[in-house]
């Protein structure tokens, strides 16, 4: 049987391909389908994305934690998490506390159905939201609203080899070495493709930006432990097909705004109280607002469209973005431009800082596109200039068909 390997290197940038930096990759162009940019959809749903072949936009999986209070782990919780904010409060000069509380929250909530890391949500709102592609375990038939992969598979009997792979509702499976070693160690199975999640280059990116040098290093590490990878994969099964996929690039991040500052000052100048009259997340791009009466939505649009600060540095949800937003991903947005970075917001503590960033509305600034390779033998060779994340899910696809 044939064989694919699909790598999602997460984060691999169109600019990180070169002779010099990553040489076993950029040899492999030679020996397949290249695509110089992968155009990424808004947001933070790649997997949805590639596995259904659906947009962003389209599926309404735009950012990975939604508004559904119905299907909150945290909707039955009120009490325990109103004394853990209790304590938060009373200990908030020892961050040690804070962080304790949390890894309690964590340990409790991943033994249910369907988990989601308190990440630092403020307490009283967590009760409002869930995972949304990750809500339910991908693989499973149906999981995402729409013909997937995952479902493909298995109308066609065919098996794929998931547990080298990501989602924020698994528990963690290691390092990209650990998860290289689990294919390695089930390559005597009877799959017919193999997903692997590599973390390098978005973790390092994040932390270092895309321009470092612990990027280029990490780099150089990556390409080697992916030679290795498939010099050994190929003894076993010769001729097997590899998908090398970078979802997206990594943005430099060079502005930073404090919506928490904007939101406190909002607070106080209209009275209103969180939770009663709105509520709002802060992904790392995205600020999104909820409104629970008409009155509060006309006082909070017109409030925040007067702030200078949000007008230069981002835009709110339009008409012009041809796009309807649902329930689920906010009443509004505010998306902030490329190189613009929400900080703090619900998935860092206040004082860390990312030097890299992704999940922008548009890809106008270097460094926002993903790359693709698919090579093997049997791979007829071809170039394409650009194409969109989702178009992928074709070439995955024939993997299992
Ligand atoms: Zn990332």
């Amino acid at each position: 049987m044939s064989r694919h390997v699909l790598f999602l290197a997460d984060a691999f940038s169109s600019n990180y391909l070169s002779k010099d930096k990553t040489p076993f990759l950029y040899d492999c162009i030679g020996k397949g389908v290249y695509t110089e940019k992968i155009i990424p959809g808004v947001g933070f749903c790649e997997r949805s994305e590639i596995f259904t072949g659906i947009s962003s936009t389209k599926s309404g999986y735009l950012t990975a934690i939604g508004f559904s209070p119905k299907k909150s782990p945290y909707r039955n919780m009120g009490m325990m998490l109103k004394v853990i904010s209790f304590v938060d409060t009373i200990f908030s000069f020892l961050p040690i506390v804070r962080k304790v509380m949390r890894r309690i929250l964590s340990y409790y909530i991943y033994r249910t159905e369907h988990p989601l890391n308190p990440y630092q949500i403020p307490f009283k709102l967590l009760k409002y939201f869930s995972l949304t592609e990750d809500y339910e375990d991908i693989t499973k038939f149906n999981a995402l609203g729409a013909n997937s992969v995952f479902d493909e598979a298995v109308r066609n009997s065919k098996r794929i080899y998931h547990d080298s792979f990501t989602g924020l509702n698994k528990k963690n499976n290691g390092s990209d070495e650990d998860r290289l070693q689990m294919v390695l160690d089930e390559s005597s199975g009877e799959y017919s493709l193999y997903l692997i999640y590599i973390s390098t280059m978005d973790t390092i990116g994040h932390i270092y930006g895309p321009d470092s040098l612990e990027t280029d290093e990490a780099l150089a590490a990556l390409d080697n432990t992916l030679m290795n990878f498939v010099d050994r994969f190929e003894k076993i099964h010769p001729d097997s097909t590899y998908i090398f996929l970078g979802d997206h690039g990594m943005v430099k991040v060079d502005n930073h705004i404090d919506i928490n500052a904007i939101i406190k000052k909002m607070e106080y100048d209209l009275q209103l109280k969180l939770g009663l009259d709105y509520i709002y997340f802060l992904d790392s791009t995205m600020f999104r607002l909820w409104f629970f009466n008409d009155n509060v939505e006309v006082k909070i649009k017109s409030y925040l469209s007067d702030i200078s600060e949000l007008a230069e540095k981002g835009i709110f949800h339009n008409n012009e973005l041809e796009f309807n937003l649902n329930k689920d991903t906010g009443d509004t947005i505010w998306y902030a431009n490329s190189g613009v970075l929400i900080n703090p917001d619900f998935f860092h503590l206040p004082n860390h800082v990312s030097l890299g960033m992704h999940g922008y509305l548009d890809c106008d600034k270097s460094g926002s596109y993903g790359m693709y390779i698919k090579f093997g033998n049997t791979v007829t060779l071809g170039t394409h200039k650009e194409r969109h994340l989702h178009d992928i899910y074709h070439d995955i696809l024939d993997a299992v068909s």
